[in-house]
């Protein structure tokens, strides 16, 4: 199974939730064992699993803006968003999570996101079941 989830943006640099789309997915597969992939296209853009409490998102989104600040990097004298592409290096672009009787193995508190850094914008991200 391979789709490709289309997400809308709202922000340069926000935390969206998708656990419930990726749960949906892999319940209409069908199958029982094996791990979801994960994976972002974009260089400007990450995928991470936390926990989505309200101040907690907003101190990742502080935090990554803190740890790559606005500065003159030689990229943005040709794409004015170097600290976008920088922001996606502490991320990776992508994940791997097992899934178990059709149900994904995460903790109670962890979900799933897609992380934009250089929104608002449309984005794909690939989604693939692997059966064991
Ligand atoms: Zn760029």
């Amino acid at each position: 199974m391979r789709e490709i989830l289309q997400v809308k943006t709202r922000k340069k640099t926000e935390f969206l939730d998708i656990t419930r789309e990726i749960r949906d997915l892999l319940a209409g597969e069908g199958i029982k064992e094996g791990v979801m992939v994960l994976y972002t296209r974009h260089t400007t853009t990450g995928l991470t699993i936390n926990e989505n409490e309200e101040g907690l998102v907003a101190d990742m989104e502080h935090i990554l803006e803190k740890l790559v600040p606005p500065a003159d990097y030689r990229h943005d004298r040709v794409d004015n968003n170097a600290d976008s592409h920088l922001r996606s290096l502490i991320l990776g672009q992508h994940l791997v999570i097992p899934f178990s009787n059709n149900i994904l193995d995460l903790g109670s508190w962890q979900r799933i996101f897609f992380v934009e850094l250089d929104g608002p914008r449309t984005r794909n991200i690939i989604v693939k079941a692997i059966r064991d």
